[in-house]
């Protein structure tokens, strides 16, 4: 079919259904456009995004300087492979580097699953056949190796055996001192539970896995997939902790939209892991990615972003908790996990919301999660308070 035919929406998920496989079951729309915190489906309706893509979109949509970034470097250098280096990919490991607690040295992957694979291949190279200790609600991707350490039975089972050595045990601090060991390779930790509900670790957890992993030679994984990239406030979810972790993974906001991870290896004993030849892929920190991730991190750093981030969803989450809709608030900065009073269905409040021309996810029954680009304003978060503040409460 040509472009000019198709009417809207429904041809266009008609020819989806068709041709593209059923993994994400049925789109809710087709978004055609976007500008800062709105999008447009192919109908023309508006809707406020407040996921961004599920915590992609830092900066919004069609932000002007990475839209010149992008559109420069293609006109410039667009891929070289790894046989070959980039000032892009340079420049952006050094931007990178900027932002880490410590200097380290950074592999640029593709995606957040592929972050996690890298982490758990510096993991079984530093200690060989180490177990791997893991947090029950973990999410850490859908490729076998960070399955392996993702807890949800429904996205694990069908695919066992997966990676063995895998402790799963709860988040808290009793659990970890007990699952310790010396045969343990790493520990994988996300800094707050983004699909699980945007579930907030113990405090001190963090401190205790850094002392833990010391004492038994383990390395400390965090996986910032989520919770990095200034999504919390701070350019990590950890940096409040003031640790060091041996392994950073990031991934969703790091390219603004682009498709790219890193991996970063903070501690000697986690950059001898890898010797030349055991890891690679032929996309990592192309031309293209490098100068996305470069043109993010300056933007966020130009427009002030963290602050902005960590004011604006402190205040927005002491206005939601006074909702009677709303029981708790979970998260930080711009990763909000809404907990709903008992009786509302966070799916039922989702699809309305969305009905509304408002766009939020329900990672859970009970948990909206908010994840809105970084430079959203206090207006657009009133649009979604409001708009939940009239949801009838039995
Ligand atoms: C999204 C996510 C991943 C997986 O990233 P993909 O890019 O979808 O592979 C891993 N870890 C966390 C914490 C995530 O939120």
């Amino acid at each position: 079919m040509s472009e000019q035919t198709r009417v809207g929406n429904d041809d266009l998920l008609h020819s989806y259904s068709e041709n593209l496989l059923g993994v994400y079951g049925m789109p809710q729309t087709v978004l055609v456009r976007g500008e800062g915190c709105r999008v447009w489906d192919a109908d023309g309706r508006e809707y406020l995004d407040l996921l961004a893509g599920i915590a992609v979109n830092a900066l919004g949509h069609a932000h002007p300087e990475l839209v010149s970034a992008l559109t420069q470097q293609a006109a410039t250098l667009g891929h070289v492979s790894n046989f070959f280096a980039s000032p892009a990919q340079i420049s952006a490991a050094e931007t990178l580097n900027q932002i880490l607690p410590v200097h380290g040295k950074v592999l640029f992957v593709n995606s957040g699953t592929e972050a996690n694979e890298a982490a758990l291949k510096v993991a079984r190279a530093h200690r060989s056949g180490g177990r791997i200790v893991a947090l029950r609600n973990a999410f850490h991707g859908r490729t076998l190796g960070s399955l392996s350490v993702t807890w949800k039975p429904a996205y694990r089972e069908p695919f066992e055996p997966l990676i063995p050595g895998v402790d799963f045990i709860e988040a808290t601090t009793a659990a970890l001192t007990q699952a310790m060991s010396e045969d343990v390779a790493a520990v994988i930790v996300e800094p707050i539970q983004g699909e699980a509900g945007v579930i907030d670790l113990p405090t001190d957890f963090l401190k205790r896995a850094r002392q833990l992993a010391d004492h038994y030679g383990a390395l400390l994984i965090l996986d910032e997939v989520q919770t990095g990239i200034g999504r919390t406030g701070d350019w990590f979810g950890f940096s409040a902790s003031g640790i060091i972790p041996d392994v950073v993974t990031m991934a969703k906001g790091l390219g603004g939209g682009f498709p790219v991870g890193a991996m970063a290896l903070l501690t000697p004993a986690a950059q001898q892991a890898l010797d030349t030849g055991m890891h690679g892929t032929t996309f990592g920190g192309n031309p293209l990615a490098g100068a996305m991730v470069q043109a993010t991190l300056k933007t966020i750093l130009k427009e002030g972003l963290l602050d902005h981030a960590r004011l604006l969803g402190a205040a927005w989450s002491d206005e939601l908790i006074q909702l009677p809709q709303v029981s708790s608030v979970s998260g930080r900065g711009l990763l909000l996990g809404v907990h709903l009073a008992p009786g509302i269905s966070a799916k039922a409040v989702s699809k309305a919301m969305f009905e509304h021309g408002i766009i939020v996810n329900a990672p859970t029954e009970q948990v909206l999660r908010l994840a809105p680009p970084l430079i959203i304003n206090k207006t657009e978060c009133d649009q979604f308070t409001r708009a939940l503040s009239v949801w009838e409460v039995n």
